[in-house]
């Protein structure tokens, strides 16, 4: 038993999910990568490296120090911790990252172009903007890089050019929802291109009021955690 095995169930659960329903690309391969954020430290429970989702146990998730350092769990973390780490460090209000081969928001991302605010409920949970990380090869310090210089624009979803994409949320859920949400607005959003008519988006003010709840949402968050430190400092 360790304190983290909560933890480590929870990022296994969401991965088989995630690899059963194809949003990692195939449902028989190791593509894609879940991380949760470990409360109160600078740790995160993370998938481990090429290995398949069906045979994967809650011991075999990663525990890693945002130095990398290993913490707990016999295998290499994925290739991509580095990038999990990176948005846990820009993004106060994010305790969860999944990276995904979906296949509509993949097809997007080869496009190269963002997706512009689209359906209310899809704006209400993502934010406004699903941006497009630049290419660069996976688990290079160039694609980490690219990451953090999108994530400051507050959005849930990026899509990673001729690549893929990255869901960011408060818990695991409410990402795997933002995956789902994604795919939805991705596969929309191609066949509305396929038609080669002209797109409409949501009206500004719309867009201006949606946001303004997702970054609500996302203060109540950040306020969250920084009560939590300032009460353990206290009792230090
Ligand atoms: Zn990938």
């Amino acid at each position: 038993m360790s304190r983290y095995d909560d933890y480590k169930r929870e990022v296994l659960t969401v991965s088989r999910r995630l690899s059963q329903q194809g949003y990692f690309g195939t449902k028989s391969g190791t593509a894609g990568n879940v991380s949760m954020l470990i409360e109160g430290e600078e740790a995160i429970a993370v998938t481990p490296t090429r290995m398949r989702y069906d045979v994967m146990q809650p011991e075999d998730i990663c525990v890693v120090g945002f130095d990398l350092k290993p913490i707990e769990g016999p295998n290499k973390p994925s290739i991509e911790t580095p990038m999990h780490v990176a948005a846990y460090r820009v993004r106060q209000d994010i305790n969860a990252v999944i990276h995904t081969h979906q296949t509509h928001a993949s097809a997007i991302s080869i496009l190269n172009r963002p997706i512009p605010p689209l359906f209310d409920e899809v704006t209400l949970a993502i934010g406004e903007v699903v941006d497009v990380v630049p290419y660069a090869p996976s688990g290079t310090q160039e694609l980490h890089e690219g990451v953090v210089s999108k994530l400051t624009n507050r959005c849930h979803c990026y899509l990673i050019q001729n690549h893929g994409a990255m869901c960011v949320g408060r818990d695991l859920e409410t990402t795997f929802t933002y995956v789902e949400l994604l795919e939805k607005t991705a596969e929309v959003y191609s066949l509305a291109l396929a038609t080669g008519q002209p797109i409409t988006t949501l009206p500004p003010a719309a867009v201006r009021q949606l946001v303004a709840v997702v970054m609500a949402r996302q203060d109540r968050e950040i306020a969250r955690k920084n009560a939590l430190t300032t009460a353990e400092a206290r009792r230090a």
